[in-house]
C-alpha cells in the first residue's frame, strides 16, 4: 500500500442519474445538482454496457418494443444549440446523421465531435448489423462566447494520439495529455482522455490550473483512498500537479478537465444558453421548422421539444 496524497482539494463523489435516451438506460454523471460543470464539460451520459442486436432496417416489422429485437440506441432527430456533442464508444457501433449532410458510422476507440454554434439537428441510429455490445459515453462541451453563435460543424476522428505510461495507456480525445495533442477541434482550454488501466498504480499527469473529473466506464479505482466504480462522478477540483489512480482489477475510465468556464450558463432540454430568451427562440425555431436547424436525412421520428419550465402555458 501506498500512502494518501496530501490533496489540494478533497475528492467529492456523486452518483449518476439514471436516465432513458433512445431506448438505452444511461447513467447521467454530469450535470448534478451541486456539480453543473467541470471545465467547459456539462453533460455526461455513460450508456451500456447493453446487447445491441442489428437489424437488416428500420421499416415495417421493427419492434423497438420487443425485448428480444432491441435494436440499441435509436435518437430520432433533435437539435443542439451552443455546445459540441462527444461520442466515444468502448464497444460496438453507431450511426450519426446530421443537417450538415455528414453521415457517419463510429466504432470503438472513434471519436465523433459535433459544434452546434447557432444550430444544427442529429439523429443517432443503430447502423442495423448485429454487434453484441453497445458501450460508451456521450458527452457536452459548452462552447464559449466567442463561437456559440457560430457556424455548425462536425469532426469524426477514426485515430487519436495514444500515451503509454506505468500501466496506463492514455487515449487523448480531446486538448493536450502528457506530450500529446488530439486534433479534434477545441474552443476552450479543456481536455478528454481515456484512460486504460491495467491492474496496480498510475501516477497520471495533470495541469494544476484546470479542475478535473473521472468518470469510470468500467472496473473500479481507487483515488486517495476512496473506491469509485461506474455510476458515479469523482471531482478532484484544480490544483494538482499528478494524480496516483489505483486498481485492482483493471479499468477504464475517462479523465475530463478544463479551465474553470468563463461563465455561467443555462442549459435545457438539448440547448446550452445563457438567457431564457435565447431558449424560447430555439425552442421556438424547432418546434416551428423555421430551417435553423436544418433536416438530417434520418427516417426516425423527430423529437418534439417539452414545454420550457418556466412557460406559463401547459
Ligand atoms: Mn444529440
Amino acid at each position: 500500500m501506498t500512502a494518501p496524497e496530501a490533496d489540494p482539494t478533497p475528492i467529492e463523489i456523486t452518483p449518476s442519474r439514471v436516465a432513458e435516451v433512445g431506448g438505452v438506460q444511461v447513467r447521467r454523471a454530469l450535470p448534478r445538482r451541486t456539480r453543473r460543470t467541470v471545465g467547459a464539460w456539462c453533460f455526461a451520459d455513460h450508456m451500456g454496457p447493453v446487447r445491441a442486436e442489428g437489424r437488416a432496417s428500420l421499416g415495417p416489422g421493427a419492434s423497438p418494443e420487443d425485448p428480444d429485437s432491441s435494436v440499441g440506441v435509436q435518437v430520432g432527430p433533435h437539435p443542439h444549440v451552443g455546445l459540441q456533442t462527444v461520442t466515444w464508444l468502448v464497444a460496438g457501433e453507431l450511426l450519426h446523421r446530421d443537417s450538415l449532410g455528414s453521415e457517419q458510422e463510429i466504432r470503438a476507440g472513434q471519436l465523433n465531435l459535433m459544434t452546434a454554434g447557432h444550430g444544427v439537428s442529429h439523429a443517432e441510429e443503430s447502423t442495423g448489423r448485429r454487434q453484441g455490445e453497445l458501450h460508451g459515453i456521450q458527452l457536452w462541451v459548452a462552447q464559449p462566447e466567442a463561437t456559440r453563435h457560430g457556424a455548425p460543424a462536425f469532426q469524426h476522428h477514426a485515430h487519436l494520439p495514444q500515451v503509454e505510461f506505468d500501466q496506463a495507456t492514455a487515449t487523448v480525445l480531446v486538448g493536450d495529455f502528457a506530450a500529446a495533442c488530439s486534433p479534434a477541434r477545441r474552443d476552450t482550454n479543456h481536455v478528454g482522455v481515456e484512460l486504460d488501466l491495467r491492474r496496480g498504480r498510475s501516477v497520471v499527469p495533470v495541469i494544476a490550473g484546470y479542475e478535473y473529473a473521472i468518470v469510470v466506464l468500467a472496473g473500479g479505482v481507487d483515488l486517495g483512498g476512496q473506491r469509485v466504480v461506474p455510476g458515479e462522478l469523482a471531482y478532484l477540483g484544480s490544483g494538482r500537479k499528478e494524480l496516483a489512480v489505483s486498481t485492482a482489477e483493471g479499468a477504464r475510465l475517462l479523465l475530463l478537465g478544463g479551465e474553470p468556464f468563463e461563465s455561467p450558463i443555462l442549459m435545457w432540454w438539448n440547448f446550452v444558453a445563457r438567457t431564457r430568451e435565447e431558449m424560447d427562440a430555439a425552442r421556438s425555431d424547432w418546434e416551428g421548422g423555421t430551417g435553423r436547424f436544418g433536416d438530417t436525412g434520418s427516417q426516425l421520428g423527430r423529437i418534439p421539444a417539452p414545454p420550457t419550465p418556466w412557460s406559463s402555458s401547459p
